[in-house]
């Protein structure tokens, strides 16, 4: 896009904020507004009221990071990650003894990494803290949006209304050449565009709530070395398959696991039945075998009553623009559930190719009379969302059916002699 648009992106989420650095760095003036407050203010509350969850980056996410225009992004990035090369299964013997077992990604060694969520967008806000023609407007929500006059709507909670220390909030009105909606699985901007567009629109959420868990690392470890303080290897991700149930752990830079147990609802309801918690453990100890040595009984019932329970949700629709006013990205135009470990990095993947494909525009029109911005992005838009709509319904479904995989298939004979035959 070489003539300098005013393009608003909603949401300051990894995946807003790597749309706001690609929109950026093209040369256009960027204003990112965010419901929250900044992310790097500690009194923000995080996204999901959690510490901060650990992901899986792979390949599709780091090559979006790749061609965001900053070539120190992806050194810094991949500086805070922890190679996970493989599952590690763990179980018990009919015998009572437990066991681990690893099973690698790929027969070339290749890894996923292991990040956590808000250190990566961290990074990226101070990435465009120092672009110029970026401007922050936290603690603002998207209330209302007009795409065909191009106008929208914001709350305001920044404490600007006097003597109510903000909690009260004012509304502003602003104006934008294009809107980049990037504002997660419950998306304003998804839900006006249907006011304008003729969208389909699915969503389901799963009977599974998730819950999270934390292995802290050992206190005295026999060396200073990193690596010897994490209680379990640090190099896989953790699986305790539970057939109904499914215990994760995903290593942290400071030693610690992020865990998380997915389980249905109703066994929610059982566990949080006694306020005492003390079935938690017997819970543990019957379907994630060695899991309590890891995390102690009492933390496990403290954790389990204290962190929330989280619904799952997998959303479906198209397409994904209207007009050359607005698009949606990442959760707000596919949010998945996470068992293929691809929510972002399909996200992130987004704005790689919406930017390919505005790029692509601009050149083949760039030497035409009357060139109009509008009209050329509006042909892009057209082709995102016919190329873009097949790929993340497609990721969408690998995503529920890998569900089954982690939490069942691991442990079955077929899925083992199948393994099996491949390393041969
Ligand atoms: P979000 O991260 O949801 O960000 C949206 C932003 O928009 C938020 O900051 C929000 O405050 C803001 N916002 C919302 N409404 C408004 C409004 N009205 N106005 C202004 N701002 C607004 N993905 C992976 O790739 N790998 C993994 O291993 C992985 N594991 C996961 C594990 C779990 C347990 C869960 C729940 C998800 C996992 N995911 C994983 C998915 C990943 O977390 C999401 O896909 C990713 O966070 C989506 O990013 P986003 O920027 O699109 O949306």
């Amino acid at each position: 896009m070489e003539k300098k648009q005013k393009i608003v992106v909603i949401g300051a989420g990894p995946v807003g904020s790597l749309a706001a650095l690609y929109a950026a760095s093209r040369g256009n003036d960027v204003e990112i507004y965010e419901l929250r407050g900044d992310l790097r203010d500690p009194s923000t509350t995080p996204l999901n009221f959690t510490k901060s969850i650990n992901l899986a980056l792979s390949e599709r996410g780091l090559n979006a990071m790749r061609h965001a225009g900053q070539p120190k992004l992806i050194d810094h990035v991949k500086a805070a990650t922890i190679p996970m090369r493989g599952r590690m299964i763990h179980g018990k013997k009919p015998n009572g003894q437990l066991y681990e077992e690893a099973q690698d990604y790929d027969i070339h060694g290749r890894a996923i990494l292991a990040i956590d969520r808000g250190g990566l967008n961290k990074r990226l806000l101070d990435i465009l803290d120092e672009m110029p023609n970026v401007t922050f407007f936290f603690n603002h929500k998207l209330t209302g949006a007009d795409f065909k006059k191009n106008k929208a709507w914001f709350e305001v909670k920044d404490g600007t209304v006097s003597g109510d220390k903000g909690q009260r909030a004012r509304e502003i009105e602003i104006d934008f050449d294009f809107m980049i909606g990037a504002d997660g699985a419950h998306s304003a901007v998804r839900y006006h565009l249907m006011k304008y567009t003729r969208m389909d629109y699915e969503q389901q959420y799963i009977d599974t709530l998730w819950c999270e868990f934390q292995i802290q690392p050992k206190e005295n470890p026999e060396d200073e070395n990193l690596m010897s303080k994490f209680r379990i290897s640090p190099n896989h991700l953790h699986i305790w398959p539970g057939k109904k149930f499914m215990f994760i752990a995903i290593p942290s830079d400071d030693g610690t696991f992020t865990c998380t147990l997915f389980a249905p609802a109703e066994f929610y309801t059982f566990l949080e039945s006694d306020p005492s918690g003390a079935h938690i453990p017997d819970f543990f100890d019957n379907y994630f075998p060695g899991v309590t040595d890891l995390i102690p009984p009492a933390q496990l019932i403290s954790s389990f009553h204290s962190n929330p329970h989280l619904p799952l949700i997998s959303i479906k629709c198209k397409p994904y623009h209207y007009s050359s006013s607005a698009v949606i990205l990442g959760d707000a135009a596919h949010a998945m559930v996470p068992f293929y470990g691809q929510g972002m990095n399909a996200g992130l993947e987004d704005v790689r190719i919406l930017f390919d494909i505005l790029d692509k525009h601009a050149r083949m029109d760039e030497n035409t009379a009357d060139h109009d911005p509008a009209s050329t992005r509006e042909r892009a838009l057209d082709e995102y969302s016919r190329v873009r709509v097949q790929d993340a319904h497609a990721i969408n479904d690998l995503a529920l059916q890998n569900y089954v995989e982690m939490r069942a298939s691991v442990l079955s004979p077929t899925y083992r002699f199948r393994k099996w035959l491949e390393e041969q």
